[in-house]
Formats: C-alpha cells, structure tokens, sequence
C-alpha cells in the first residue's frame, strides 16, 4: 500500500498547526515542493492537443471524480490549470495551454530491430531483508496438515532477485540498465532508515510505532527518491516491480493465511482522486500526462507485460470474481488486468512506465511455488519461480520496442494503427 502525498498533507495538517506539526510541514517541503516543477516545460505543447483528445484521456485515465477538476478549466481554446481549488475566489493561473481545433496522430514508440543501446529503469518494490517485518510485506504461513514445514519469505527480496535477473537478460542484448537500488535490504533514500529517525527525534509522538513512523514518513521519502533517480537517468522506459497478496480464508492476513486466488494486474498512471490536485507537483505531473505520449506509451508497454505475465507464469488477469474490491475504489478499469492508479511511482516517474503486480504469494500452490529454493540469482539461493517472472517482464520489455503494441487494443483503447 502506497500513501498518495497528498493524504500526508491534509492528515498532517488538516488542523491547527503545533510546533511538532510545523516541523513535519518544513520535511514536507524539504522532501516535496523542492522537487521544483516548471510548468514551462509543456510550452512544445502549445496548440497541439485538442478539445476532444483532453476530454478522453480525462474520462478513460486520468479522473477518478469530479472533485480534481476543479483544478483546472477546459474550454474548446484553452486549458487553464490553477494554483487552488474553484472555491478560492483569489486562486490564480497557474498555467494556460492553447488548444488545436485539430488533433495531431498520436506517436507510436519509435519501432526497433534489438533492444542495443535502450536505457531500461527497473525499480524492485520495498526493502526487504530485515526491513520486511517493518513493511509488512513478508509472508509467513505456519506448517499445516497439506504443508510440513513453514513457508517465508519477503517481498522486498523477491522484487530484488527479480530485478537483478531481468537486468541480465536486458544487457545480454545490449540493453543499459538502471536499477534503483542495489542490495536486499536497502532503499534508495540517502539516509537508512534509523539513521533517518534519530535526525528526526520530532515525530517520534505518543503512540508512534516503527511500522507507523516507516509508513507515513519515511516510505514516502523513498520512493520519491527512486522516481528521482529513474527521472535523472532519463530511460527509455521503467519498470516497477512488485509480488501481489491478499487475505486469505475468513479475511485472515495475507502474512499468514493461503488464498485460493491467484492473478497478475498491471498498473499505468492515472485515476487521480479527489484532493490529490491539492499540491503543485501532481497537478504537473497530471499536466504532463494529459499532454505528452507517456500515458499512450505505458498502455503499449503494461497491455505487453500483463500478456507475458499469463503465458509465461500461466496464471490470469485479475477477474472481478478474485474479490480485489480495492480496485474499483481507487483505480481505473482500461482492459482485463490493466488498472489506471495514481501511485506514487504511477505519477512521479517520467516517460512510458508499467508498475507490475504478479501473483498471489500467498495462494495456496504460489506460496509452495516461490518457497523453493532450487535457483540462484546474484548469489542468493532463490526459486525458480523468480526466473520465469524476470523472463515474462523481458519478453514485455522486448515485445514493446520490438512491436510497439501494432494491431492491438485494450478494451475500447486502440494502441496503435
Ligand atoms: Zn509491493
């Protein structure tokens, strides 16, 4: 679970602001407004975008309600994004784009013979190793009358091992790579995170707990930081990668209770919610998508993905029947298994991205499966299972530049003519 920065904002500071509360607004900005956007650079769009391709991209990608636009205005001319909501008399423009009355083709990725000299970004969800515990992202399951010994093992090392294998395959045909971080067990933040605690003795508040502390404050930092790598190392596309769960029989947790179901989903950028237009950079962020090839491009590149992801692992799209209701609350449909969302990494990282979510780690046949330790990937004794997942997003990868999404579609969305 990711918190949109926005919900930080208003938690923190819906109310009267204390001392402890201005301290956590000064991180906030030290951590966030400093990441410095210039809407300037949308000035290549001017006059380029219509009426009409601003309406859909807003109705099948970008909102989720209402409430984000009354951010900006959209007239058959113009669109006008302001520095407040509509219900601020004083609010000003923060930035006009002229409108075309026609349309300019939407431009397919450039279509390539190999994969030489692309920069591929991978960044492998969470820590892991120890941090695990303190991520919740870890499973547990206690031996059982079909099981005699326990199964664990975390997500954060998962997504690691993953990474470092599809990096292998990537460069093995000439691909540069980049991946966020570089060993199970640390981030990309430039302070660990205890390090990070004791320079902020301020918010250790009554009632704080680690996994709180690590949660709310410092798990945002980091991903900031990883978008901010990939966004300086300017790839031609990035992959996010992470291993799916869900609350097994009688709604027990994920940790430690098996699933019947098992499915992959992927997940493009978009969905915005209500309030999460509130600070500058989003409503960037939001600007870039509506205007430039990104959102275009990471429906090629995910659509790729998912299709790898069922052939190679032989499992499926998530259905409505597999019971993930989250889905519905905060993303939005675009095809079986592809989801717009406005996740942290979904917004922040530039150009075509896919955030993956494979399997169900937790299933009652996965579990067994990603237990086995019958590989190896960068010394770490591992499953095999690991493998065929860094061979399906390597499959994607090469199905995106090699074909760029030609004669396909999702849903109602052509991706390409
Ligand atoms: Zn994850």
């Amino acid at each position: 679970m990711i918190i949109p920065f926005s919900a930080i904002f208003l938690n923190s500071f819906g109310i009267v602001p204390d001392m402890k509360k201005l301290l956590l607004f000064l991180l906030y900005l030290s951590s966030s407004l400093c990441a410095e956007v210039n809407f300037a650079d949308f000035d290549s769009y001017q006059g380029r975008c219509t009426r009409g391709e601003i309406e859909s991209k807003l109705g099948l990608f970008l909102q989720k309600d209402g409430g984000v636009g009354s951010y900006f205005s959209l007239t058959d001319t113009a669109l006008t994004f302001y520095n407040d909501a509509e219900t601020n008399p004083e609010r000003e423009v923060e930035y006009e784009l002229k409108l075309a009355t026609e349309g300019i083709p939407a431009e397919q990725p450039p279509m390539r013979k190999d994969l030489v000299g692309v920069k591929i970004a991978i960044d492998p969800g969470h820590l892991g190793g120890p941090f695990a515990n303190l991520e919740d992202r870890y499973i547990d399951i206690p031996p059982s009358l079909e099981r005699s010994e326990s199964i664990k093992f975390d997500e954060g090392t998962l997504c690691f091992l993953t990474a470092m294998y599809l990096k292998l395959l990537l460069e093995k045909e000439g691909a540069i790579v980049m991946v966020t971080r570089d060993q199970i067990g640390s981030g990309v933040y430039h302070d660990d995170f205890f390090d990070w605690l004791k320079k902020n003795v301020h918010l250790w508040t009554e009632g704080s707990t680690l996994k709180k502390m690590f949660g709310k404050y410092y798990n945002p930092l980091d991903l900031r930081a990883r978008a901010k790598k990939i966004n300086q190392f300017g790839p031609d596309l990035s992959v996010v990668i992470h291993y799916n769960s869900q609350d097994g029989e009688n709604n027990g947790p994920s940790n430690h209770t098996v699933s019947p179901v098992n499915y992959n989903m992927v997940f493009v950028p978009g969905a915005f919610c209500q309030n999460e237009l509130a600070d500058q950079d989003s409503r960037y962020e939001f600007m870039r998508l509506l205007v430039s090839h990104d959102l275009h491009h990471s429906l090629i590149l995910s659509q790729a993905i998912l299709e790898k992801f069922s052939e190679h692992l032989l499992v499926p799209p998530v259905t409505k029947a597999d019971g993930a209701n989250y889905l519905n609350r905060v993303g939005i449909k675009i095809g079986e298994g592809i989801y717009a969302r406005n996740l942290a990494l979904t917004r922040l990282i530039h150009g075509p991205v896919c955030y993956g979510e494979t399997l169900i780690q937790n299933n009652i046949d996965e579990c067994v499966k990603l237990n086995r330790r019958d590989f190896v990937i960068n010394g770490v004794w591992c499953s095999s299972r690991i493998k065929q997942v860094a061979e399906a997003y390597f499959e994607g990868i090469r199905d995106y530049f090699l074909t760029c999404g030609k004669d396909k579609k999702i849903g109602s969305v052509e991706l390409s003519k």
